[in-house]
């Protein structure tokens, strides 16, 4: 059996004058290292958790006691229900300079006390502790930002932490403050000029990853070209049983990696068989860990397929135009219906919506679209997202919009009678409004009549041949099978010619 390839992902930040990159490498650590990852995550978990509870609980005792304890003379009410900040938590809420310090700073400096009172806490690395705190406060930035409250973490949501300093690489191994030198498997090799900045160590179904951000100060940003030289433009129509209609007329067929019926089939199988395990039992975790590897291939394939497909299509134009599609609308459930009468509720076509649920979600174009935005930037070509209202029913001559343009995968003009794939027609319309939108200046494409070379003269001794030579044969296949043409282009010998045969 082949080993299963390890797909690297990039992302990618572009902020200031600084490129940041990030590369992903499969771990190789021996048994007592990854004994001690999974130990680790489950300390960080605890003090992740438990600072939580504490940000929480000294926000709460705020409205118990009414008001601070007194700012100017710096006297403490009660030790244990002082709170100085808003969400602030226990720990010294003061700096040397006589500055306050943030929630986030005053849990940090509560570390060595940590330390102290759980010596356990000693073996890991304290940047990975501070940084777990870190996340924490990450977490309560994007609950202000109007994201969500943070939650607890359990063992399923809980596989990662970070190292700020001290890593190094060397070869296919790589050191890792505390847990030793670890081998890994050196896919990809770090670019000249790359600095490693922070480096997080992650748990997945088939063992542990290391994704390393990577820095170069000296590189300003890649070069985007400017919207007004644009000369080439192609619209990007997703879909789902197709994955993308492209506005040149190409399709990229949808491999269904998480839904196809033999996926679906062993997916089935397997969950089934989890299902009949008793909870909590050493056969149940094997099968869970079976399961879980089988969604982490299909993951991977998705993954790397959308790299493809994401290479194919920024190499088409100078810029590409995709949908702005809200993803999240097209998954809501459908409306319960109730009835007056029984109070009981109706069917209301939600399994059937169910299955393309989650055919959309498999597809991910998401994901797809942010992998072409970044390859997009890396070879200096424009990425584009236009609003996708009415695109399939628009027509694409005249402008004319009505909803009984479209059938299917049929597309009719009801007004100018203009006729041909929907899909395509969509991809098309994107295009125009983009053209339309930013002002593009497009170069429109020579019309090259193809058929019309003249008539070769022949020679004086020439006889023309009734048959075509195998070349030519071959040649006049090709050009109306729109192939390449194999071999190499015939010349014809001259009279005295003597054909080299050596
Ligand atoms: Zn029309």
């Amino acid at each position: 059996m082949l080993d299963l390839i390890v797909v690297n992902s990039i992302t990618t930040k572009i902020k200031g004058l600084k490129l940041l990159l990030g590369y992903v490498y499969k771990l190789r650590p021996n048994l007592e290292q990854s004994a001690k990852i999974d130990s680790w995550l489950d300390k960080l978990r605890a003090t992740y958790n438990w600072s939580l509870a504490d940000r929480i609980n000294t926000y709460q005792q705020r409205f118990i006691q009414g008001e601070y304890c007194d700012l100017r003379t710096r006297s403490v009410a009660c030790p244990l229900t002082c709170c100085v900040l808003n969400n602030s938590a226990t720990g010294e809420p003061w700096r040397k300079n006589g500055e306050k310090r943030t929630a986030k700073e005053i849990q940090i400096t509560a570390l060595p006390q940590l330390k102290k009172a759980r010596p356990w806490y000693r073996e890991i690395d304290s940047t990975v502790l501070q940084q777990n705190l870190e996340r924490l406060n990450k977490a309560y930035e994007n609950f202000f930002a109007g994201r969500g409250f943070p939650k607890f973490k359990n063992r399923s949501n809980f596989k990662s932490f970070t190292y700020a300093t001290g890593v190094q690489l060397k070869g296919n191994k790589i050191y890792l403050p505390k847990l030793g030198w670890m081998r890994y498997y050196n896919s990809r090799p770090i670019p000249d000029g790359f600095k490693v900045k922070s480096v997080t160590v992650r748990k997945k179904a088939d063992g542990y990853y290391v994704s390393i951000r990577i820095e170069n100060s000296s590189i300003p940003s890649f070069p985007i070209l400017p919207i007004d030289e644009v000369k080439t433009v192609i619209g990007v129509d997703a879909g789902v049983t197709k994955l993308l209609h492209c506005s040149d007329k190409s399709v990229i067929e949808n491999p269904r990696f998480g839904t196809n019926p033999k996926t679906k089939r062993q997916l089935k199988i397997r969950q089934r068989r989890l299902s009949r395990c008793k909870k909590g039992s050493k056969n149940s975790k094997k099968k869970a860990t079976q399961l879980a590897k089988l969604h982490h291939k299909i993951k991977q394939k998705r993954e790397a397929y959308a790299w493809k497909v994401a290479h194919k299509i920024v190499k088409k134009a100078d810029c590409i135009v995709v949908e702005d599609l809200n993803i999240q609308g097209l998954l809501k459930r459908c409306k319960p219906i109730k009835c007056e009468q029984t109070g009981r509720f109706l069917p209301n076509d939600q399994s059937a919506k169910k299955a393309l649920h989650r055919s959309i979600i498999d597809a991910s174009w998401h994901s797809l679209f942010q992998k072409s935005e970044y390859l997009a930037a890396k070879l200096g070509k424009v990425f584009l997202k236009v609003d996708p209202k009415k695109t399939s029913q628009t027509c694409p001559k005249c402008g004319y919009a009505d909803k009984e343009n479209r059938n299917k995968e049929k597309f009719v003009c009801l007004d100018c009678g203009h006729f041909s794939d929907s899909d395509w027609n969509a991809s098309i319309n994107l295009k125009n409004r983009a053209i339309s939108q930013f002002n593009l200046k497009i170069k429109q494409p020579r019309k090259v009549r193809q058929d019309l070379s003249e008539p070769k003269q022949l020679s004086l001794f020439e006889t023309p041949s009734p048959e075509l030579t195998e070349v030519q044969r071959r040649q006049h296949s090709a050009r109306n099978s729109k192939r390449d043409v194999p071999g190499n282009p015939p010349t014809q010998l001259s009279l005295w010619d003597i054909q080299d045969l050596a």
